[in-house]
């Protein structure tokens, strides 16, 4: 790891000999904030250790406490697809929030936004904006039961689609079988109404439809998974999702939190050609700022209050930051497509390098990648489900994470996340990253012995 600016720190002055300012930071924020964290996945839970506290970030990088400098593959899960503080988004908010902060009024911007999503992505024929990508996601399973008066939805086991009471539901037994609720707080009652079924497996969804299709007011899909990992959609299968929802009536929702604007500029949709009924976004729309949307087919949207009955609203809905800075990003995009190709052979790139590096190691690895999206799994057979990820070395995962940590590169702390590139991950720091991979897998492969 580099040491770029060690910060005089009024933590440093209470530490125990040793201790980092994160390691202090990570011990004051347990006795004030549930397990320390503002979201679980930041507690590094799935890799075992302290967490970074991050100070500042700037293009691929991010900065922690005790000003250890870090390539980034985290990218805040997926929202700064041009680098961090990239300047235009900033002067953009700054010059959003000198006119002030939030009206609860519309705006001309949050107009100009639902035009300018349209116009890249289609399928938004009409969009709501909300504030995050869980309000995206439970509100268009709203707007799907109350447009087609089912109760019923689908969802994939291992697609993570925010933590909406409906959607925080584990599969039950067997394949066709009702869901089970996935934490406490969510009643069997509200998981009853969710089915799950596995990722890319063709079979099992006939089988669903075929027993409940009738029952089901939409099919909710990551249609790029990143919540297991990286697992692309094997050919066909989102395909024959598409026809079997048209078939029973049931709405396609497709989850693009992830993938929006992120694996092509139209998102997945564009990419694999499948028009959804209902798209859900978050992440890159903001820029950073915490936004989200849903929208779709006119015809549907227009069943949304105040047009139609089913209700749903938002005091910070449309903020005027997050549409600057969620606007700006998207016309950077718009104005430069080649960044997807470009990203695309990054991605490809690291994915090949990081399986050619465990090669060399003697360490088995899979992957995969599309546009700013890359991940690799410690497992010598592919993985299409999050069945086949569950079943990777993800101990392994742990030692590679604090092995390439230790060497100033900070993949996602879990092995079921997909890792982000942005625009500022030139090829210089793909190279980098993969020297620091080489040495890390050598590492892990020496510790296995
Ligand atoms: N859907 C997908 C596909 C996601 O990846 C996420 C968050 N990672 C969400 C929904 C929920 O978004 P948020 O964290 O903004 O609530």
């Amino acid at each position: 790891m580099t040491l770029v600016s060690p910060a005089f720190s009024p933590d440093l002055c209470l530490l125990p000999m040793n201790q980092s300012t994160s390691q202090a930071l990570f011990a004051r924020a347990q006795l004030r904030i549930p397990g320390g964290v503002n979201s679980p996945v930041r507690a590094f839970k799935g890799v075992g250790g302290t967490p970074l506290f991050i100070q500042r970030a700037e293009g691929p990088y991010v900065i922690d406490e005790d000003g250890n400098r870090f390539i980034d593959y985290v990218g805040s899960w997926g929202p700064m697809i041009l680098g961090h503080a990239r300047a235009e988004v900033l002067e953009a908010i700054q010059r959003a929030a000198a006119n002030g902060t939030s009206f609860g009024a519309p705006t001309r911007a949050e107009v100009e936004f639902a035009e300018l999503m349209g116009e890249l992505m289609p399928s938004l024929e009409m969009v709501r904006l909300v504030n995050s990508g869980t309000e995206a996601t439970l509100s268009a399973i709203r707007l799907a039961r109350g447009y087609t008066g089912r109760a019923r939805i689908l969802k994939f086991s291992g697609c993570y689609h925010g933590h909406g009471d409906s959607l925080l539901v584990a599969a039950g037994s067997g394949v066709a079988t009702l869901g089970i609720p996935g934490t406490p707080g969510v009643t069997a009652e509200t998981a009853r109404d969710t089915m799950t079924s596995r990722f890319n497996d063709l079979p099992a969804l006939e089988a669903i439809f075929a027993e409940h299709g009738a029952e089901l007011a939409a099919v909710i899909i990551e249609p790029v998974a990143g919540n297991m990992g990286c697992v692309l959609p094997k050919p066909g299968f989102l395909e024959r999702l598409r026809a079997l929802c048209t078939e029973h009536g049931a709405l396609l929702i497709l989850d693009e939190v992830m993938t929006g604007f992120r694996v092509a500029l139209g998102g997945a949709q564009s990419l694999y050609g499948i028009e959804p009924d209902l798209t859900t976004l978050g992440k890159i729309i903001g820029g950073g700022l915490p936004v989200g949307a849903y929208g779709g087919k006119r015809e549907i949207m227009a069943h949304v209050a105040p047009s139609g009955p089913v209700y749903q609203a938002g005091t910070l809905s449309g903020n005027p930051l997050a549409v600057a800075a969620g606007m700006t990003q998207l016309k950077i995009l718009r104005d430069n497509p080649d960044i997807y190709a470009t990203m695309d052979a990054r991605g490809a790139r690291l994915k090949e390098g990081f399986i050619a590096a465990g090669q060399a190691a003697g360490v088995p690895l899979v992957g995969a990648s599309v546009g700013g999206m890359f991940g690799v799994f410690f497992s010598p057979t592919p993985v299409d489900s999050f069945e086949a990820a569950q079943a990777s070395d993800v101990e392994a995962y742990g030692r590679f994470f604090h092995a390439l940590l230790g060497r100033g590169v900070y993949l996602a702390p879990s092995a079921f996340e997909t890792s982000f590139l942005s625009t500022a991950h030139s090829d210089e720091v793909v190279e980098e990253t993969l020297s620091a991979v080489g040495e890390a897998l050598r590492e892990v492969s020496e510790n296995r012995r």
